[in-house]
């Protein structure tokens, strides 16, 4: 198209055009230039004079800045102005004879469209040079000069740079030779030109790597839409073709590591890593490598809850008076279809960093609640607990929501129990008073989780509407060697009594551990001692067996 245009006088016209609206100050000097050399002309005395030279300058800078074109219509211009409309003498009034001025007007058109079109060759290959520069020269696939130039307009904060390197491009120059290989480089590069979204530049910095800056962070959906260009199968010349790829991703926020190169020396490092450790791709950022598995997980989530994949377990609390089972604690579980069992020490800090923690928990309470149901229906009369993210107490419409669900699924109150962990009370003392004061004014038991793990006054535990303090389970595991533990939990124990409080100890797995408690009169224990937390068809007849003996 643009060579056509240099071709016809159109082409020319066009292209002088384009360099008026660029730069139009000269424009408007010629314009004004004309007339004025006309009069001064017209004032001297007329042609005979020496000033009529001046008109040159006019036409000269119109073919420099202007082209063939504008420089040859320039020279028409002052041909006329200078010729059939200008006298010899403006004394004698006498006109000049039509040769000289038809031959002068001539002159003028030559030298304005032979300057015109030395300055229009100039230009074009000047642009031809910068874009040889800008382009691997046997691939015709831009390269760093180009990427230098484009980064100039960047406007974009953040930006995906890619690096994808073709690890067995020797054995493709040996099968097909250099410059079927090249030609594979270019039909690779206008693939993916035409299939990224605008604004990506794509370059060529090796002869085996290419360099892509995407104008977004979506890491992941970058990498998932350049994997499917990648691995579609590629033939050249009807070769299929295996091409072995090691991609390498970083985010970058500031476009001077783009200018100065800095943030590719990353990407390539992270395309090595992919290449040495054969994985697809590899993310550069390690926390975003990690934010990556937090991200699906917490994608998944949703839709385990609904699927099966999560579930509860229940573990018995037991009544060291009488050995037998007083309440149940509902837990968590999470049996991912890859990742197999997911501990809930990993997912529920991730789910609490958004507002999923509400969705589960007021998925334990129903299927809790749902289960306590049948458990009374069974003549099982047991209570149940659950455990309380603090992040709940920030939804303002936890209190509401966790009403209606009791009232709907009508459990006695007297069977619910929440569990909640000191540093959840401390983050937000007076609205987790309020909130727990409405509960426990229901008649819903409130106990305190974990006891001993995070700093808490016992002023400050006092101001809470709390019946039960669970103590945590690391006091327990060496209670029975260590003397000095011995002691805390003795006189824990003793301190929370004397206050009326009941007392629980977690994590009980000796029957030492027992002997002792029971000495301190300590009134109710967890652990694996008595039970592990079961599925609830097992703590159905778990709790069948134990009770009803
Ligand atoms: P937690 O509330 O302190 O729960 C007791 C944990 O101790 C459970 O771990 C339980 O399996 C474990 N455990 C019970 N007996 C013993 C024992 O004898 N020895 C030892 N070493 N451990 C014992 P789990 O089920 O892995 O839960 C871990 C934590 O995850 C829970 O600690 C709780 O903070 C949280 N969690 C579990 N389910 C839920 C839930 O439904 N909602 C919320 N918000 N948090 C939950
Ligand atoms: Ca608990
Ligand atoms: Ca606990």
């Amino acid at each position: 198209m643009k060579t056509k245009h240099h071709q016809n006088l159109f082409g020319f016209m066009h292209e002088s055009f384009k360099l008026m609206k660029k730069r139009p100050i000269i424009f408007i000097l010629i314009l004004i230039a004309l007339p004025t050399i006309y009069l001064i002309v017209y004032a001297t005395g007329g042609i005979k004079y020496v000033y009529s030279h001046t008109m040159y300058i006019t036409i000269v800078l119109a073919g420099i800045y202007y082209g063939l074109f504008f420089g040859g219509l320039t020279g028409l211009l002052a041909g006329i102005l200078l010729g059939p409309l200008m006298p010899i003498d403006t004394l004698t009034g006498e006109m000049q004879e039509p040769f000289n001025w038809i031959y002068r007007l001539i002159m003028f058109i030559l030298i304005g469209s032979i300057i015109g079109y030395a300055s229009d060759k100039l230009r074009k290959d000047t642009k031809r040079i910068e874009v040889l520069m800008s382009s691997n020269q046997e691939t015709k696939v831009p390269n760093t000069n180009y990427l230098k130039k484009m980064s100039e307009t960047f406007t974009s904060n953040t930006y995906t740079i890619i690096t994808i390197l073709i690890n067995n491009h020797h054995n493709i120059i040996d099968l097909l030779g250099i410059s079927l290989y090249h030609e594979l480089i270019y039909q690779l590069y206008v693939d993916l030109q035409s299939n990224c979204k605008d604004g990506v530049i794509i370059t060529q910095a090796d002869s085996n790597k290419l360099w892509l800056v995407v104008p977004k962070e979506d890491l992941d959906a970058e990498i998932n839409h350049l994997m499917q260009l990648l691995n579609k199968p590629r033939q050249i010349r009807q070769i299929p073709l295996y091409i072995d790829f090691s991609v390498g991703a970083v985010l970058c926020y500031e476009v001077g590591l783009i200018k100065n190169f800095k943030v590719f020396e990353l990407s390539d490092t992270a395309a090595r890593h992919a290449q040495v450790q054969n994985l697809p791709y590899f993310f550069g950022d390690q926390d975003k490598q990690r934010k990556k598995g937090e991200y699906d997980l917490l994608a998944s989530f949703k839709n385990a809850l609904n699927n099966g994949e999560i579930y509860l377990v229940y573990q018995p609390k037991i009544d060291l008076s009488t050995m037998k089972p007083y309440g149940l604690e509902a837990l968590i579980r999470w049996n991912h279809p890859e990742k197999k069992m997911i501990p809930p020490d990993v997912f529920i800090p991730l789910v609490e960093e958004t507002k999923l923690i509400h969705i589960l928990t007021d998925w334990v309470l129903t299927e809790s609640l749902i289960k306590e149901k049948e458990l009374i229906h069974l003549g099982l009369h047991i209570p149940i607990s659950i455990n309380i993210s603090g992040k709940n107490l920030y939804d303002p419409q936890f209190e509401s929501r966790t009403m209606s669900i009791i009232k709907d699924l009508a459990v006695p109150v007297e069977y619910i129990e929440f569990e909640l962990t000191e540093s959840t009370l401390m983050v937000n003392p007076q609205d987790s008073k309020n909130i727990l004061q409405d509960f426990a004014n229901l008649g819903i038991h409130i106990s305190l989780d974990d006891y001993g793990s995070g700093y808490s006054s016992l002023s400050y535990i006092t101001q809470f509407p709390i019946r039960t303090i669970k103590i945590d389970r690391h006091f327990m595991k060496d209670m029975s060697t260590n003397p000095e533990m011995h002691e805390i939990v003795k006189s824990t124990i003793a301190l929370f009594k004397t206050l009326n409080y009941k007392v629980v100890a977690e994590g009980v797995e000796t029957m030492d551990v027992v002997e002792l408690l029971k000495d301190f009169e300590c009134d109710y224990a967890q652990g694996y001692f008595f039970a592990k937390p079961m599925e609830s068809q097992k703590i159905t007849e778990w709790l069948k067996n134990v009770l009803n003996k």
